[in-house]
């Protein structure tokens, strides 16, 4: 075996046997457990020394495929409601395997001109979807962490320029702090980035109303009054505990009236916009300096799939661009190199999935699977609050449902420990998926809708087996 070079007619028989698994699998995801617990015996089969000789192509990519599809957690299946998991629509995951076999350098025009122009279509398209203006600028990213990144540095950058600094060229040595003022709903991946971007991970001042976080604007505009120069503010569109939303409106005024930039995480929630129904929850958005989305999420693209949106195109390329190596294209080539727009260099071909997706489905198709999950977390919502033994948290804005179990004759101060023990015997059910969060101090379940083959039938089950599970919880705890 060993040389690669002696197994090059196995390449196609390779991918043969992937496809010739796929159907079996994917037949399965609509009853399969979540996770099979049973099968994590098979990850030992991963183990053991580096092969020496190499054990060939087909026995390896077998082996992979037997582990894989009996120990993988089932996430693109109908039922994993924990964070916000997002599955593949038929035509992203091959969208997918054309990306993995034409396999393109995609940072470079010159090394992939299908991928820069599949790239500049999509971001067009997305802008299109979200209502955002063409002109915004954009790049694709692995995540909306890095699409946060990707936008924080920008904010970054225009701040400096705000001090007469290039931070890009000299680093942040001899300015101030960046102000950065936000909501409580404010994700990790927001101050990850600022702590990357050597602003601080706690140099985010949080204003917040009520113990939810809700943003407090009246607050923030005397910040802002007081600070007096150039800031940042991090809204949230869509938060990962309740599913609210910032006003995004009113900070968008509120940025516009003190010169502020406005940086707006819709990880999930810019979906809203796909639909006149619910696009109320991020109008404003198109008022932002910089907007954030996942494609791993909503949009149903495999990992990993983030875009960043920027108002003003030419800063992508002042805060990323501009390497100055000799051998890269320079910044005012013709052609678009999208390693120059991002904090990426070499990466994989992340638009065709999603072209293929937004082709495939289109805006209706977008709009009606978004409208279809957030009729199943309202109809989830409303069996939360007819049910005697369960309390609704959090009004049900858009596709998380935010509850807990709380039976009568429970004394307020078990119902976290019950809550939480429910949340561990959940996943090691695997039945479905879901999982706790602390919300307002207590303890909660959280399941999120965002997954294109979730339907009724698999919202019922969720609330069967929680009832199972808690009855069961309960008579053990008594
Ligand atoms: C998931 C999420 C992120 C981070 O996204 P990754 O794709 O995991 O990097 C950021 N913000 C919000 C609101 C999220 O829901």
């Amino acid at each position: 075996m060993s040389d690669p070079l002696n197994e090059r007619d196995r390449a196609a028989d390779a991918l043969e046997m992937v496809a010739g698994a796929a159907r079996a699998y994917l037949d399965s995801l609509a009853t399969r457990p979540v996770h099979d617990h049973a099968a994590d015996g098979l990850l030992d089969l991963l183990d053991g020394e580096l092969s020496e000789r190499g054990e060939g192509t087909l026995d390896s990519v077998e082996r992979l495929l037997r582990v894989g599809t009996g120990a993988a957690t089932h996430s693109s299946g109908p039922r994993f409601f924990h964070f916000i998991v997002g599955g593949s629509t038929p035509a992203a995951q091959a969208g997918d395997w054309v990306t993995s076999l034409l396999d393109q350098a995609s940072g470079l025009w010159l090394t992939s001109p299908l991928a820069s122009r599949a790239e500049t279509v999509v971001l067009r398209w997305l802008k299109d979807l979200f209502g955002l203006p063409a002109s915004y600028g954009g790049v694709l990213t692995p995540s909306a962490t890095f699409a946060n990144l990707t936008g924080l540095a920008c904010a970054r950058q225009w701040w400096g320029e705000r001090h007469g600094a290039d931070v890009t060229a000299d680093g942040l040595a001899g300015l101030p702090r960046m102000p950065v003022l936000a909501g409580g709903y404010i994700h990790p991946s927001s101050r990850k980035a600022l702590q990357l971007l050597g602003c601080g991970r706690d140099s985010v001042r949080v204003l917040t109303r009520d113990d939810a976080g809700r943003a407090d604007v009246a607050a923030m505009d005397r910040a802002l009054a007081e600070i007096g120069g150039p800031a940042v503010i991090v809204a949230n569109a869509g938060e990962v505990n309740s599913g609210d939303f910032d006003p995004i409106g009113e900070l968008a005024e509120l940025a516009e009236r003190h010169g502020a930039w406005l940086h707006v995480d819709g990880a999930f929630g810019l979906f809203a916009a796909a639909s006149p129904r619910l696009s109320h929850l991020v109008a404003g958005v198109e008022r932002a300096h910089s907007v954030t989305a996942d494609g791993h999420k909503w949009l149903n693209v495999p990992y990993e799939s983030g875009f960043a949106f920027v108002r003003d195109p030419a800063l992508l390329g002042r805060a990323f661009g501009a390497w100055g190596a000799p051998y890269l294209p320079a910044a005012d080539d013709e052609h678009i190199n999208y390693n120059c727009l991002g904090p990426e260099s070499s990466r994989r071909a992340r638009a065709l999935p999603i072209w293929a997706t937004l082709r495939a489905y289109g805006r209706q198709g977008y709009r009606e699977m978004v409208e279809r999950h957030h009729d199943l977390a309202l109809r989830l919502g409303a069996a939360v609050e007819e049910a005697p033994d369960l309390e609704l948290l959090a009004p049900v804005r858009l596709c998380v449902v935010c509850f807990r179990y709380r039976p009568p004759g429970v004394p307020e101060e078990r119902l976290d420990e019950l809550n939480r023990w429910i949340g561990e015997r959940l996943v090691a059910d695997g039945r479905v998926y879901a999982g706790t969060t602390t919300y307002r101090g207590m303890t909660a379940l959280r399941p999120a809708i965002v997954n294109w083959r979730t339907t009724e039938t698999d919202i019922d089950l969720l609330l069967q087996v929680i009832r199972e599970i808690a009855a069961e919880t309960l008579t053990r705890h008594r």
